[in-house]
């Protein structure tokens, strides 16, 4: 179910709490030795939506996700999935209950075949779920014809448009409510961020909730249903598109002026 605008604005004013957030992240803060990444930061994303942060290098983008997702431990706060603690699982184990994340620099496995990195992203259907695989195979291959064509060659010599593809892919193949995406854009030449920002949209409009990071804002914006921006640690402004876009401070921080 996708939620229009002004319910996502009643709900986080709390003047209409008809739907629960599909995830919340509440006050959590990251070190990275001496080094605070992140400043007890909170967000919800209600289910359906597309939500963006957007900030400059260094803001703490990568470790928002890579906190979700497991792959940083948190040192205070907590992240609610499902209204279920997932702050403090294991990676896997957040996948399994259907966190997915498509880290930034593709990270793909260059030696193996499409195919083969395809099959892996499968690792959390069981043997007897081979069928489910061949489905989702069709699925993902219908959406990605270039990556059909391509399902013999080995991942590190596709170009970095198909190398984001198939992250992409991969994550469809795992399944799961929400995506997180780090930086799709990055890289890319613009005719291909823009068929990329394409599959993000249909990926949505399918069903999926996204969690976007991104650099290129007038991008995210785009897509989005609502934005944070994300400076030194903190979330220092949010709001939907139009709000960011009548900014002129952020305008001119993230959007090149106005
Ligand atoms: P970019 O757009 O450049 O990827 P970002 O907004 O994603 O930036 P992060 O990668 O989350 O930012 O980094 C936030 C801060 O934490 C930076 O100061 C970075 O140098 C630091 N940092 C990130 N990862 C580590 C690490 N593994 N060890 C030490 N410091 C780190």
């Amino acid at each position: 179910m996708i939620i229009d605008q002004n319910t996502i604005k009643n709900q986080i004013e709390g003047k209409n709490k008809i739907f629960e957030p599909l995830l919340s992240v509440k006050n959590i803060s990251v070190s990275y030795g001496g080094i605070k990444a992140l400043k007890g930061i909170s967000f919800d994303v209600f289910p359906g939506q597309v939500v963006a942060i957007i900030g400059a290098n260094g803001a703490g983008k990568t470790t928002t996700l890579n906190a979700i997702s497991g792959l940083v431990k948190i040192q205070s706060g907590e992240i609610i999935y499902k209204k279920e603690r997932i702050s403090g699982l294991q990676p896997d184990l957040i996948v399994r209950k259907g966190v997915v994340h498509v880290p930034e620099g593709r990270r793909i496995f260059p030696n193996l075949t499409v195919h083969e990195n395809l099959r892996l992203a499968a690792y959390i259907y069981s043997r007897e779920e081979y069928t489910t695989f061949q489905g989702k195979l069709e699925e993902v291959f219908s959406k990605f014809p270039r990556l059909k064509e391509r399902q013999n060659q080995l991942g590190g010599t596709l170009s970095g448009g198909e190398q984001q593809m198939l992250a992409i892919a991969r994550a469809l193949i795992t399944g799961g409510d929400i995506m997180l995406m780090d930086e799709p854009s990055m890289g890319l030449a613009p005719v291909l961020v823009k068929e990329i920002f394409s599959i993000i949209r249909d990926i949505n409009k399918s069903g999926k909730t996204i969690l976007l990071v991104e650099q290129n804002a007038r991008m995210a914006l785009r897509l989005a249903n609502y934005c944070y921006v994300l400076e030194n640690g903190i979330i220092s402004f949010s709001g939907t598109p139009e709000e960011i876009m009548g900014n002129k401070k952020v305008v001119e921080a993230y959007l090149g002026g106005s």
